[in-house]
């Protein structure tokens, strides 16, 4: 895939020539999982995999969108009609994000878009995220400049919360828009302060796989509220406007103030320690010693299975795979339930650890997974 062909099926859409071809990418969370629901910090990384969306304006108003991915043909609606609620599907989220951009007095106005992608749909890889940015940027060249990429990705996560109706946080779209290649993006999500930490696994002999288990455990949305609705309850009880502010070393005072509340307690456990690892991983990468994070990645995927139950017997089965095949490390990343796993491992030994997952997903019984490996790679941007 590339612009070039992106700009090529624009016009057998559309039937003219397109203005231009932006683009932006799916992520990995390298470590930090659920903590942004409670203002907490992540560490994700831009994945080689890219969204792009080629687009012209229009003079009449309407929005048409066409999706490679998406089957059915063109999506039309007019941009001054645009309300929550009112779109359904895919077609959503790029309208999402011309809605969010007027609403906040941006002259963005009608156009025509065509979407391709290689990221894939439903992975825990954002792959919303890479068409929400990319469409924001792609309006924003055609009508703006109206405002930067974290604040584009502002926009774009506006256009998801707001419009389609997903509660995500701050960490997907400001990782598709400002994560910049060989690093990982090191973010707060209280008051969206970022770091650019350096992390190439190639120069250390290392490689990052990702497997998609291409499982999705339909448990609703309820599993998510109740969690977020826990960490609520749990920072109230200890008196912090937000698990973040409970700092690893009060951990212990903290669970003793819990007592009796063995609801609450693993959430907390996770979550302050699970902050307390994105620093740890930050500053291994940042020592150069990635091999180290190793076990705090391994560590993390505990935490999320034992304390957070937000796991899945597909991706412990990766995790426990890689290990027992000599990865340094592995970790479901994303929001579990299914979805990927990342495993962290020599650069000698990822073809050993690729065959051990993969037989031990036939052993199971399961669907083969979808293993790539991974470098951290450049966030959105114009790229025809
Ligand atoms: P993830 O972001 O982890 O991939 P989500 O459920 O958040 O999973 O987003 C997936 C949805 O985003 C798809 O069901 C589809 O509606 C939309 N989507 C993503 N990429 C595309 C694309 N290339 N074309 C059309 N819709 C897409
Ligand atoms: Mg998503």
């Amino acid at each position: 895939m590339s612009a070039r062909r992106a700009a090529e099926a624009f016009r057998a859409v559309h039937g003219a020539p397109c203005e231009g071809v932006w683009a932006a990418p799916g992520r990995v969370n390298l470590i930090g999982e659920y903590t942004d629901i409670s203002e907490g910090f992540v560490l994700p990384l831009a994945l080689p995999h890219l969204t792009w969306v080629a687009a012209r304006r229009r003079r009449d108003g309407l929005l048409r969108l066409h999706s490679a991915a998406a089957g059915g043909g063109v999506v039309e609606l007019r941009a001054d009609r645009l309300a929550p609620g009112a779109v359904r599907g895919w077609a959503a989220y790029p309208a999402g994000v011309l809605w969010a951009l007027r609403e906040a007095g941006h002259a963005a106005g009608g156009a025509d878009l065509h979407v391709e992608s290689e990221v894939p749909a439903g992975a825990g890889l954002s792959s919303s995220a890479a068409l929400e940015v990319a469409t924001a940027l792609a309006l924003d060249g055609l009508y703006g400049p109206f405002t930067d990429l974290p604040g584009l990705a502002r926009l774009a996560r506006r256009a998801e919360n707001a419009f389609v109706g997903v509660p995500c946080g701050a960490m997907d779209q400001t990782a598709s828009a400002c994560c910049v290649a060989g690093h990982a993006l090191h973010l707060d999500t209280r008051d969206l302060s970022r770091r650019q930490i350096p992390f190439d696994p190639a120069a250390h002999g290392l490689r990052l796989l990702v497997a998609d288990t291409r499982v999705a455990h339909a448990l609703g949305d309820g599993e998510y509220a109740r969690r977020r609705a826990g960490c609520e309850a749990a920072a109230r009880r200890l008196r912090v406007r937000a698990l973040r502010d409970v700092p690893y070393a009060h951990l212990p005072a903290a669970l003793d103030a819990l007592r009796g509340d063995a609801g609450l307690r693993p959430l907390v456990r996770h979550v302050v320690t699970e902050n307390h690892r994105v620093g740890a991983v930050a500053a291994l990468l940042e020592a150069g010693d990635p091999r180290a994070a190793g076990p705090l990645l391994t560590a993390g995927h505990a935490s999320l299975r034992d304390d957070f139950g937000v796991s899945c017997p597909e991706l412990d089965l990766v995790v426990a795979a890689a290990g027992e095949a000599g990865a340094l490390g592995a970790r479901m990343t994303g929001a579990g339930f299914g979805g990927s796993a990342l495993v962290l491992t020599e650069e000698a030994g990822a073809g050993e650890v690729q065959r051990a997952v993969a037989g031990a997903f036939a052993a199971a019984g399961h669907r083969p997974p979808r293993i790539f490996a991974v470098a951290p790679g450049e966030g959105a941007r114009r790229v025809g």
